[in-house]
């Protein structure tokens, strides 16, 4: 969609330059969400810091307004401020920025008005359950909910295992598989699943060795009605083309800023005991030097976030797998420069550690990136 097609409602440019939204954001990590970051790890959601962060256009600086393009860079920056501080918090900016991403690219005036603007304010929060659908088209595992036409949309059934950034009024955009009647399902829908609709049913899931405050839960579709209101994209696959690059993009802020944060623990000790880290590999200096050159790639890549070759979305996908493998090693090796204060449970090197894991495992996960690259390097997604 181009600038000049967004509805009238939502033309107004950023309240923040990059440069002020950065300074904000920090502020705000570095404050109340530094302060919550143990409580988050523990399983307390934080609506109200989120809702702060949405407020200053933190997960909306990547979306077009009436001045111009989004600013993928910016978006990212800000993300990975937050990471640096509270990976579970960063993560559900990407759930926020990719849910707002599927709605203003959806083009239906029903979800480009008030409901964009309402997730831009950060009065509504939603997130994304699109792992299931990336890994189907990646062909690693197949739909999970199906959707069955009838008058004035379609009923959708199925069970989605966890899917982060919810609560009882909020929603996620989500994928099914057409019902193809005695023929194999032929294509998709994508849609907003709103968590309060009759037919879905929020069940709480196990426990998580991280990101317990995400507000991840597993939805139970039964018969639920998803109307043409609330339809983003059919069939999905041109969309997901569309969109993929950034969808993956966007993530590289909680790879950076995890990666970030374990740095700055290794700092944090030096003057005590630089003497004996000194003989550890992936010395912080190091690892700053990598993390500085990924960062400038990855700011290069923000800048045609929809280029849609294939060459791009390669190195999308390489540049993401860096950060993810980055993100492992620098948390390894800030808990082998902390010793045992950062084996403390209150630390936050050891939290990290689990933040990182979860960025090497979370859609796309480092074994689904390397997959993906092999594949399109000898073929592109069929149409
Ligand atoms: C804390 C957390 C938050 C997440 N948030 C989201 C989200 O917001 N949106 C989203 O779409 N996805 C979300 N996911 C899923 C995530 O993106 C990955 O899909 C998931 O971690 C598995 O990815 P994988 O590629 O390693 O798959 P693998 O683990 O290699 O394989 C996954 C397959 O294993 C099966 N499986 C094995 N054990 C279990 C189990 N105990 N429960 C269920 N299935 C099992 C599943 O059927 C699935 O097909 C979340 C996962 C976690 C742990």
């Amino acid at each position: 969609m181009n600038a000049t097609d967004l509805p009238r409602e939502l033309i107004h440019p950023p309240l923040l330059s990059a440069g002020e939204l950065l300074a904000a954001v920090r502020t705000v990590a570095q404050g109340p969400l530094a302060r919550q970051a143990e409580a988050i790890d523990r399983g307390h959601y934080p609506k109200s810091l989120l809702r702060e962060l949405a407020g200053l256009g933190a997960m909306s600086a990547h979306l077009d307004t009436a001045t111009g393009p989004g600013d993928y860079g910016a978006a990212i920056r800000a993300m990975a401020e937050v990471s640096r501080v509270c990976g579970a918090t960063g993560f559900m900016m990407w759930c926020q920025a990719v849910c707002g991403l599927y709605l203003q690219q959806s083009g239906n005036p029903a979800l480009t008005s008030e409901v964009l603007q309402r997730h831009i304010n950060g009065s509504a929060l939603g997130g994304t359950a699109l792992s299931n659908p990336m890994k189907t088209y990646a062909q690693i595992e197949s739909l999970l909910l199906k959707a069955t036409p009838v008058a004035g949309g379609y009923r959708v059934s199925g069970t989605l295992p966890w899917v982060s950034n919810l609560g009882p009024d909020q929603y996620c955009g989500a994928v099914a598989a057409v019902d193809g009647g005695e023929q194999p399902s032929s294509h998709e829908v994508m849609f907003l699943l709103r968590c309060d609709a009759p037919g879905v049913e929020m069940r709480e899931c196990p426990s998580f060795s991280g990101m317990e405050g995400t507000g991840t839960y597993g939805l139970r579709l039964k018969d639920c009605f998803i109307g043409t209101d609330d339809i983003i994209a059919c069939p999905t696959k041109p969309f997901i083309v569309g969109i993929r690059a950034a969808f993956v993009m966007l993530q590289c802020g909680m790879a950076v800023g995890v990666t970030q944060g374990a740095i700055d623990t290794m700092w944090a000790v030096e003057a005590q005991l630089g003497h004996v880290n000194q003989f550890l590999e992936d010395r912080p200096d190091a690892l700053q030097a990598e993390l500085d050159g990924l960062n400038q790639r990855v700011m290069k890549l923000a800048e045609t976030p929809f280029d849609s070759s294939t060459e791009f979305f390669i190195d999308v996908l390489d540049a993401r797998a860096h950060g993810a493998e980055l993100c492992l090693r620098a948390a390894q090796s800030a808990l082998m420069h902390q010793g045992a204060r950062g084996y403390l449970l209150s630390s936050e090197v050891q939290r990290r550690v689990r933040e990182s894991h979860f960025v090497a495992i979370v859609t796309p996960a480092i074994k689904h990136l390397r997959k993906e690259i092999a594949r399109l390097s000898t073929e592109e997604m069929p149409a």
